[in-house]
């Protein structure tokens, strides 16, 4: 049931390389091919999530 969440693959590129890089306290969730970049959040779970929800619903598409 509490399987972690896994970051979808970079909407910008398609890669599935992904990585969750911490600094300052915030994760985020980085494209390793073409350095897109998700949200900040304070924990790995709430950064995925943000970036699976822009690469699902990406900003500028008003629906
Ligand atoms: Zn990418």
């Amino acid at each position: 049931m509490s399987a972690r969440k896994k970051p979808v693959p970079c909407p910008d590129c398609g890669s599935k390389k992904l990585r969750l890089p911490i600094c300052m306290g915030g994760v985020w969730v980085e494209c390793l091919d073409c350095h897109k970049s998700g949200p900040m959040h304070s924990s790995p779970e709430r950064a995925v999530a943000a970036w699976n929800r822009e690469a699902i619903h990406p900003k500028g598409k008003a629906e």
